[in-house]
Parts: structure tokens; sequence; C-alpha cells
């Protein structure tokens, strides 16, 4: 096929997935109070989340629909002050996020494990890495999961300039364009480390400040178990996991979403993609 006829394909293949509508999708967006300027290691709302086991669902037959995030009107991305922490909406609904990506090592066996279940997740992506691998975008996008934007080089904002900024927001957003079919709606900063720059300058971009509730550290290389039982241990409805596909050795990460995967799912878990509603 020729590049415009595969574009077109992926951006079908883009709609389709977002006329699923909320069966399977979470949509309703939480603002929180994401401060720290860690890496994307401390956790950005603070305090750890509550310690609370996994139990048997009882949301499993509850229905999907009738989520109600606020609407924003096309082509007007509110400025917010701060990052979204989780997501809302009825029923277990968590989103799995990796960022730092997309890394031939570790974004395919992380992508087979996702598909193996039928679920979707979010990639924050390095504008820098999608540009040397833009096969591994047009595959997240073949398969349904959403694409964010992590800046070019993963710098620290707040170091920066807003010419800086821009330009590293901007470019990725490019990338992701043109690997992914379509421009990405979402945006982390690395680290952590947002400022109103980077709030002000998303919002023009068209793109929600994501963070995460439950971080699984899983860039210190803690042990796959450890990294399992963060996730279960963090998880709840509505909440936002922080992993990454890159940015260093990253098999554990891999190994751990083998099992915690299937854990969330038989305790009733919707493991999706969070969804923008416009008015
Ligand atoms: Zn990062």
């Amino acid at each position: 096929m020729e590049k415009d006829q595969l574009l077109t394909r992926r951006r079908a293949l883009l709609a389709g997935a977002a006329a699923l509508g909320a069966a399977g999708v979470a949509s309703a967006l939480v603002p929180g109070t994401g401060k720290r300027a860690a890496p994307e290691s401390a956790s950005a709302a603070g305090a750890p989340p509550a310690r609370r086991p996994l139990r048997p669902s009882e949301y499993r037959l509850s229905p999907l629909t009738g989520y109600g995030p606020p609407p924003t009107t096309p082509g007007r991305t509110p400025v917010r002050r701060e990052p979204l922490l989780r997501v809302s909406g009825r029923g277990r609904t968590m989103v799995l996020t990796f960022d730092d990506g997309p890394d031939p090592r570790y974004t395919p066996p992380i992508l087979d494990t996702l598909a193996r279940y039928e679920v979707r997740a979010m990639f924050f992506v390095c504008g820098g890495m999608a540009a040397d691998h833009p096969n591994l975008l047009a595959r997240m996008a073949d398969e349904g999961h959403v694409v964010g934007n992590h800046t070019w080089s993963h710098p620290l904002l707040t170091d920066l300039g807003r010419h800086r900024i821009r330009s590293e927001m901007e470019r990725t957003s490019d990338v992701i364009e043109k690997a992914y079919g379509a421009r990405p709606e979402w945006f982390r900063a690395p680290y952590g480390a947002w400022n109103r720059a980077a709030f002000q300058l998303g919002a023009e971009l068209g793109m929600e400040p994501l963070a995460w509730t439950v971080d699984t550290l899983d860039w210190t290389t803690p042990g796959t178990r450890t990294i399992v039982g963060r996730v279960e241990d963090g998880a709840a409805p509505g909440v936002v996991v922080l992993s990454h596909d890159a940015g260093g050795e990253r098999s554990q990460s891999v190994r751990a979403l083998r099992r915690y995967l299937p854990a969330l799912l038989d305790s009733g878990y919707h493991v999706t993609v969070p969804r923008r509603q416009y008015v």
C-alpha cells in the first residue's frame, strides 16, 4: 500500500476504536495534585495509594456505559493547573501506561501480551524513539492502543524556556502523527515535572496532561515479583499505572505484565484506555 493509504487505514482503525464508545473505554477524568519532580518514578500523587488486595469481581457484569467525563469542545483543550491522575467511570476500570519508548527490545513483547489478552494500553513515546521506530507506532495504531506525547528527548521541562518546551512537544506530536496516523491527545511530562508552560503549550497542541496513580518503579529493576506486587496492591477503580518499555533494561517490566495483567482481568478489572469526549 502507498503510505497515504496506510495512514488512511490506520485512521479508519482509530476511528473504529473510538466508535466502540464507552464499552471499551474509560473516559472520565479526575484532576489531581501531582507536583513532584522526581523521575516518573516517584508517585505523582505524593502519598502511595492504599494497599488493597485483589478481590473477586463484583463488577464484572456492571454496565460499562454511562461514563460522564467533562466534555470539551473540539480544538479547545482546557489549560489545566495540574495533571490528571486517574480516570473515573463505572466499574473497575484501570489504565496501563508505558513510557519512554518505543524500544524494539521491549515494546513488541509488551504489545504481544496486550494482544493476547485483548486489552488496550497507553504508550507515552519520546519523539526521538518514535522517529527511529515508526513501525512500532504503526503497530500500536493497528492494535487500538493510544499513543501520547512524552517530549522529544525526555528533558526536565522545568529547566527549559517556553520555546524549547514547545519544540520538544510539537516535534513529537508531528512524528506521532506521521507514524501513528493521528496527533496525540495526551501528554506526560518527563519525570512528572510539570510547569505552567507545559500545561499551556500542551493545551495549545490539543493535549490533556495525564500523570499516574500507581508507580511500579520498574526503572529501578526491583524484580519482577515486586513490580507485580505494586500493581496488584495498587489496583483500584480508576487507577492509572506507570511502567516503562524503554530507557534501560526493561525485561522485568515485560515479565511482570505477563503476570499482573491476567490477575487484574481475573479480578474483574476492565483494562482499557481513556477517551476524551467532545461536545
Ligand atoms: Zn519518561
